[in-house]
């Protein structure tokens, strides 16, 4: 039988078996041939597995991985759901372009949530509403789907859970932006379990191998844990960044110069892009602050 890892422990995998009920898994173990070939099953991989007679099995074979994360562990997750929220804290858009950065550069698509929406009625509710409108304009302009929530009004909720539908998600986002509280939101009765969730994706203090993946009732499954957390450039270069910046791509192909940076080379496209305002100048600034960390980094390694 086939069946899908949804979490790992002690040495011990847990296989949710093809078409079976929620929380229904079978405990195995893996085959040591995967030691040997230094694999290592991982939460979210699709494997056969042999039952044995006590309940218990072995995982016998791993099928090939869309993508394979570090932090999180997890296999073919193929969606971030990344989360800023609106106010509190406030709307940071050179750091939701960095952990963009680092998305794009996994594979994943990605799928905006701009939280806390209810906090815009507190007060200067239409600078807020502009503020809104205008991230949304901006991002789904260069590709990406956006979806405001409110975990306290169940705004958007819906909406998101639907998206990961049938998908391996990871959630992303810095402490506090509302993490927990959308996937409580998008599990309404599992009060014990969602405390569990709250703790660790709440905490970070995520020190043990062990992960695992939260079902939903509509065939999705998210990460307990967030991802792409580790914001600097360590693993990235300069010359992939421009790679990350998804409506850089197309243009940077008909680049005068081969390996253009975009900075000041004549003839390149990002630049005239920028000029004629068909790419956004936060953007770009981001871009450029994000090169020259790079840069700054190299230096000093
Ligand atoms: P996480 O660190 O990203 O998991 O964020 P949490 O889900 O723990 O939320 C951080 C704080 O923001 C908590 O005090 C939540 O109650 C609050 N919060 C989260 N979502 C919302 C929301 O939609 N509206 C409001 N008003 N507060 C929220
Ligand atoms: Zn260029």
């Amino acid at each position: 039988p086939e069946g899908l890892i949804v979490k790992a422990l002690s040495g011990y995998y847990y296989v949710k078996p093809q078409g079976s009920h929620p929380g229904e898994t079978v405990q195995c173990r893996g085959r040591g041939v995967f030691k040997n070939k230094g694999i290592t099953p991982l939460v979210g991989d699709h494997v056969v597995y042999e039952p044995s007679e006590n309940g218990e099995g072995t995982v016998t074979e791993i099928h090939p991985r869309v993508t394979e994360l570090v932090r999180p562990p997890v296999a073919n997750a193929r969606l971030a759901v990344l989360l800023f929220s609106l106010r509190e804290p406030d709307m940071n858009l050179q750091l939701l372009d960095k952990f963009l950065v680092h998305i794009e550069n996994e594979g994943l698509d990605t799928l905006i949530c701009l939280t806390k929406r209810d906090l815009l009625h507190d007060n200067d509710e239409e600078a807020g509403e502009e503020i809104t409108r205008k991230v949304k304009a901006l991002y789904t302009a260069i590709g990406y789907e956006v979806i405001v929530t409110s975990s306290l009004s169940g705004e958007g909720t819906a909406e998101v859970k639907q998206r990961l539908a049938g998908e391996i998600s990871v959630f992303s986002g810095q402490s506090g932006v509302g993490k927990s509280s959308l996937l409580n939101a998008m599990l309404p009765g599992l009060d014990l379990e969602t405390n569990v969730i709250s703790m660790r994706l709440g905490r970070g203090k995520h020190t043990t191998r062990h992960s695992e993946l939260i079902e939903l009732e509509n065939g999705g499954f998210v990460a307990d844990t967030p991802g792409f957390s580790q914001l600097d450039f360590l693993e990235l270069g300069v010359d992939t960044l421009s790679n990350c910046f998804r409506e850089f791509v197309p243009l940077s192909e008909s680049c005068k110069f081969r390996g253009c940076s975009h900075l000041h080379e004549p003839g390149c496209k990002v630049l005239d892009a920028l000029e004629n305002g068909d790419i956004a100048s936060s953007r770009y600034e981001h871009y450029k602050t994000f090169y020259q960390e790079m840069k700054d980094k190299k230096r000093r390694y």
